[in-house]
């Protein structure tokens, strides 16, 4: 199902502002406060329009905690593509593009949902989890907040493990804030994947992600995953869901969300 898809309007957004997150993924910071009702995991369509009327529409997944009044989207450059090389070489910060969204139904977690939690990214395709580590690792500072006056703080365990792939250590997103997140929380998983470079720990995967190295991702964790969800580009998604599969992992709980290319 897709929320609103055919009915949503489009919305001309302010850029707030641009940053280079990997040497090919910038995040594009919109200024969208009516978002604060997203789900981790929905995305929103970008419109954008030539003088002469001509216009290339996309889909980007939101990065952003929901609730945040600057929502993150992170565009991976395709050096041949319409859209994405506008973020990269020509947008600035304070110009409108056009919004619709969020959308769809499909590929989204919440806290109610629960765990054990399993994603799996490939490149850009990190956006949509990290909505999804930031919704979890939120919703248990607010159990913290709440009850600091008490002795006791209720741990309520709910296991994630994150699993990106890239290219090389620097192509690896939002590296220091998932170490972060690995060091403060003992329930946080991080493994990294490189496959043209060695990984950057000893705990990281220097291969491909085929059913093998899924294989031994998941006997390294000590938890069944009650959710998957699984983004990138079309192939790595294809080869990932089969591994997880010949991993034993029911198809119902594997959830895909396909970028596009090979
Ligand atoms: C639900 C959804 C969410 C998405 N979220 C994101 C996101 O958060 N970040 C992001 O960067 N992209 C995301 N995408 C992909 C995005 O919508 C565009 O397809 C992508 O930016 C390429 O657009 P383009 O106009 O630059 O290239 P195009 O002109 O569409 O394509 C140029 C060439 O690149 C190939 N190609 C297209 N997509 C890919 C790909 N993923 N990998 C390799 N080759 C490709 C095409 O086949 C073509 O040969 C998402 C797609 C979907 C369906």
């Amino acid at each position: 199902m897709t929320t609103g898809e055919q009915n949503d309007p489009w919305r001309d957004v302010k850029i707030e502002r641009i940053e280079q997150l990997t040497p090919r993924i910038k995040s594009v910071f919109l200024e969208l406060p009516a978002l604060t009702s997203h789900r981790a995991g929905q995305h929103v369509n970008v419109r954008l329009t030539a003088p002469d009327g001509y216009a290339a529409q996309r889909s980007y997944s939101l990065a952003s905690v929901p609730g945040a009044d600057t929502v993150e989207l992170l565009i991976e450059k395709l050096d041949d593509g319409e859209v994405s090389p506008f973020f990269h070489d020509i947008a600035e910060a304070g110009e409108s593009i056009e919004v619709r969204g969020p959308l769809g139904g499909h590929f989204v977690w919440g806290p109610a949902d629960g765990g054990p939690l399993l994603l799996i990214a490939g490149g850009s395709g990190i956006a949509p989890l990290m909505a999804m580590v930031r919704a979890w690792a939120a919703d248990l500072t607010a159990v913290v907040a709440q009850t600091v006056a008490t002795v006791e703080v209720p741990q309520v365990p709910m296991p994630v493990l994150l699993v990106c792939s890239a290219r090389t250590p620097a192509d690896l997103p939002f590296r220091a804030e998932l170490l972060a997140l690995e060091a403060a929380r003992s329930d946080f998983t991080f493994i990294a994947v490189t496959t043209r470079e060695p990984p950057p720990r000893p705990t990281d995967l220097g291969r491909r992600l085929d059913a093998a190295a899924i294989a031994n991702v998941l006997g390294r964790w000590d938890h069944t995953p009650r959710h998957v969800y699984v983004c990138g580009a079309n192939r790595f998604v294809e080869a990932v869901a089969n591994g997880l599969v010949d991993a034993g992992i029911p198809a119902a709980r594997i959830k895909t969300e396909r970028y596009g290319g090979a």
